[in-house]
């Protein structure tokens, strides 16, 4: 289970000096386990500030957010972030990226490569298991991210941009993807963009937000069909 409720979040950079920015302004917002959320607003409107706060990896000024009712102090497995770039380490194969976590929960390494496997097969990997990440598609290495965050128990996928830097037809396919495992797995998604299109195409609600300093401008519900083709 994975909820998430942000209380009255300010967040100002370089408190105190003289490049003081206030970057988000009292956001409030909650997002229910198993709900599919798109953050969308203008660059430089905080989202990414947000993200990173959801993750734990950064903390707000003032406000509160709640993981399950629990106030958030620091990054936790069950909450990943996913970045524009995918993120895994290039020197090692796929499955030792995915498995990588694991050895710090005190897995036995059979479980631990089991484990890796199966959830590289649950994104389309079963056959790149051994490959090196530069030896893959960047839609690919999304996936193994993708692989790596739900093998780690990830209950809340926090996306920053994931496939800004993939082209058109890739990009299309990776929503689909995306969707399919959302489905799938009934995993919680916030997931931040500046396309409004991929947006309403992903969403069940979609979160405006307004130019810097970002307030909640509006929370719209998204209803279309899905499976969505
Ligand atoms: P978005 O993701 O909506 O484009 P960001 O969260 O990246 O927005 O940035 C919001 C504002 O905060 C921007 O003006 C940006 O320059 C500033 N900012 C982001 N990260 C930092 C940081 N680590 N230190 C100082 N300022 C930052
Ligand atoms: P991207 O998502 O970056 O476009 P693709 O997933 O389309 O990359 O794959 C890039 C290449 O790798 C394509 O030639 C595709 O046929 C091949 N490929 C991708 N996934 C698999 C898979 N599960 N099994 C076999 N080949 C694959």
């Amino acid at each position: 289970m994975g909820e998430i409720v942000c209380q009255h979040i300010s967040k100002a950079w370089g408190m105190g000096t003289a490049d003081e920015l206030l970057a988000l302004d009292n956001i409030s917002f909650s997002v229910n386990s198993g709900e599919f959320v798109v953050i969308i607003g203008p660059s430089g409107c905080g989202k990414s500030t947000l993200l990173s706060m959801i993750a734990g990896l950064e903390k707000p000024t003032s406000g509160t957010i709640l993981h399950n009712g629990e106030p958030i102090k620091a990054p936790q497995s069950d909450r990943s972030l996913i970045f524009q770039q995918p993120s895994l380490l290039p020197w090692l194969s796929l499955i030792d990226n995915v498995a990588f976590g694991l050895t710090l929960k005190g897995m036995n390494k059979k479980e631990r490569y089991q484990r890796a496997q199966h959830f590289l097969s649950e994104v389309g990997l079963r056959n790149f298991a051994n490959k090196y990440p530069h030896q893959l598609s960047g839609g690919m290495q999304q996936r193994a991210c993708i692989a790596r965050a739900l093998c780690l128990g990830a209950d809340i996928i926090l996306m920053d941009e994931p496939f800004a830097a993939l082209d058109v037809q890739t990009r299309y396919n990776m929503q689909k993807f995306l969707l399919d495992i959302w489905e799938g797995t009934n995993k919680t998604v916030i997931f931040v963009t500046h396309h409004i299109d991929e947006a309403v195409f992903l969403a069940d609600r979609v979160i405006i937000l307004t130019a810097r300093p970002g307030r909640v401008l509006e929370s719209v519900k998204i209803n279309m069909p899905r499976p969505r083709d």
